[in-house]
């Protein structure tokens, strides 16, 4: 049974469907519900007829905290150990994306309501502190079950950047607009992008900062330049660096092995899925839609061949676009990637959330 072997596997890249509930302006127009979820699996009928079947499915009354302890939790414990992890957010604009990845949140706010509606950026960032501090407080034989190496030590740094028409945007520093950005591969298949700052952080309130930071870049940006942030990708990257002493006596008068482990969490807010003809753009809009699309192209490629054992040895075609460029150490092999398909319960966004569902399918 294909359907029971996809399921049990635990492939590299997952998808996950979220409907968010209707927006008030939905409800004023009386816009009908065309989403249902099957009770007890990842199914989604779209009208009557229309049924995908995903790794998860969120129907629009689950929260914050169902999507984040369900399908992002275990990426971050595997960035702890070492491997690459990726979440990316698909959808038209104002399917959810940004609410869903957490960027957009009030860090004043002390609300109750405000710490359960936080996103997944930052429980992430909660998350990888806490984890951090029990392993570097746990001792190593817990740990590994040799006896004499030291608790591993962490150290953490963040990049914020946005990708607009295949340029680079520094969101970390938004006035550096001449620099000459250019994504490296070394040795070991490490994707770095050179001219972009990464800032060390040592508390979660200085991921969160940095997230806000950007933010704002985003949207100062977006008012002068037409709404541009719907229509760029955002990556925010959180690096682990682990480092640990091997040898079993531990001689400060000697070089004892040092074993140092990086690995990197991306989180990225996609640029809107949105058709073109949909928004009429012309001209440079035109230009725009179409390099945005690039990207939403390849990452789809990408992933599909990933997805397909059969193409997956073949060829995957990452330097098709910035974006496949600078996600590929982190899509595929040990990485583990999980899209979240963002979509509108109305009907007046059927056609569109038809368009996702068949782009996140191609991706399972
Ligand atoms: P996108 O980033 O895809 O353009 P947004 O995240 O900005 O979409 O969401 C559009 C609107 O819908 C926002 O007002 C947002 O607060 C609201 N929204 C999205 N998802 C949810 C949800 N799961 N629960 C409550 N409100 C939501
Ligand atoms: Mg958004």
């Amino acid at each position: 049974n294909s359907e029971e072997d996809r399921v049990n596997s635990d492939s590299a890249v997952r998808v996950a469907v979220r409907i968010r509930p209707q927006i008030p302006r939905e409800v004023i127009d009386m816009c009908r519900i065309c989403t249902t979820v099957t009770i007890g699996e990842p199914q989604i009928f779209l009208g009557s007829d229309k049924a995908f079947t995903f790794d998860y499915v969120f129907d629009s009354n689950s929260n914050q905290c169902d999507i984040y302890a369900e399908c992002v939790e275990r990426l971050v414990e595997s960035t702890l150990h070492g491997y690459n992890a990726t979440v990316l957010a698909y959808g038209q604009t104002g399917s959810g994306k940004t609410y869903t990845m957490g960027t957009g949140f009030d860090l004043e706010s002390e609300l109750p309501e405000a710490s359960v509606s936080l996103g997944i950026i930052p429980r992430a960032v909660r998350h990888i502190f806490s984890g951090i501090e029990r392993l570097e407080s746990s001792c190593s034989s817990e740990l590994t079950g040799e006896a004499g190496s030291s608790p591993p030590h962490f150290s953490l740094a963040v990049q914020y950047i946005e990708l607009y028409n295949e340029d680079v945007f520094d969101l970390l520093d938004p006035f550096n607009k001449n620099s000459n950005f250019k994504i490296h591969e070394d040795a070991t298949g490490q994707i770095t992008i050179s001219g972009a700052s990464i800032k060390p952080i040592s508390q979660p309130q200085d991921a969160l900062k940095y997230l806000q930071q950007g933010a704002l870049a985003r949207t100062t940006a977006s008012t002068k330049m037409n709404d541009q942030s719907s229509r760029s990708h955002a990556l925010f990257t959180i690096f682990v660096r682990r480092q640990r002493v091997l040898s079993s006596v531990i001689n400060p008068a000697e070089d004892n092995d040092l074993e140092t482990l990086t690995s990197k969490f991306h989180f990225v807010d996609l640029a809107g899925s949105e058709r073109l003809k949909r928004t009429q753009a012309t001209g440079d809009r035109a230009r725009e839609g179409i390099s945005i699309n690039c990207g939403l192209l390849a990452l789809g490629n990408c992933i599909s061949a990933l997805g397909d054992k059969s193409k997956r040895a073949l060829h995957v075609p990452y330097r098709d676009s910035k974006l496949t460029r600078l996600l590929q150490d982190s899509l595929g092999g040990n990485s583990k990637t999980l899209m979240i398909a963002c979509v509108s319960p109305s009907d007046r966004d059927f056609m569109e959330t038809l368009n996702t569902l068949k782009y996140a399918n191609r991706a399972r």
